[in-house]
């Protein structure tokens, strides 16, 4: 299996409850790596740019002001299969679904405030990276 990396979001319900660290413990546990991190009060026009893909859905507003609710850390994480393994440890978007010792099992407090986000697929992923880091702000 090769290397990959992800894009993760530790979003603001996160940030508000000073929880970054604990979050990531769960992602160095999976034996992921945080090779580039930085935290961001992320704009309106950033936020929507980001979430575009959502722009029809009727939860968009909501979420956009959401996420600029307060700080965020955006980080990219590398290590095998990580885009799936991410996801696996964050568990499904709704807290109420996700299975045990996940992230959002845990840790959210509800279907939009659900402590972090992480790329669907390797593409997308190289998409959300170079979205918020340039290459030499990646250290791996
Ligand atoms: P993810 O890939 O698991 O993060 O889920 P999606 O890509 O489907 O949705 C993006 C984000 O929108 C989620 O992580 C939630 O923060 C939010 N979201 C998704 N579905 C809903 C919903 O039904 N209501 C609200 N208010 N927010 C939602
Ligand atoms: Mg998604």
């Amino acid at each position: 299996m090769a290397i990959e990396r992800t894009f993760s979001i530790i979003k603001p319900d996160a940030t508000r409850r000073n929880i970054t660290g604990k979050v990531l413990t769960y992602i160095e546990a999976a034996g992921l790596r945080v090779v580039a991190q930085k935290r961001l009060q992320l704009t309106k026009e950033q936020a929507e740019g980001f979430y575009a893909v959502h722009k029809d859905r009727p939860f968009f507003n909501d979420l956009v002001g959401f996420m600029i609710s307060g700080p965020v850390v955006v980080q990219v994480l590398e290590g095998e299969n990580a885009v799936a393994k991410y996801r696996e440890v964050m568990g499904a978007t709704n807290p109420a679904n996700a299975a045990e010792g996940t992230i959002r099992k845990d840790l959210a407090e509800s279907i939009e405030a659900n402590s972090v986000h992480g790329s669907d697929a390797p593409e997308t992923a190289k998409e959300e990276i170079a979205y918020f880091f340039k290459d030499d702000e990646i250290v791996g």
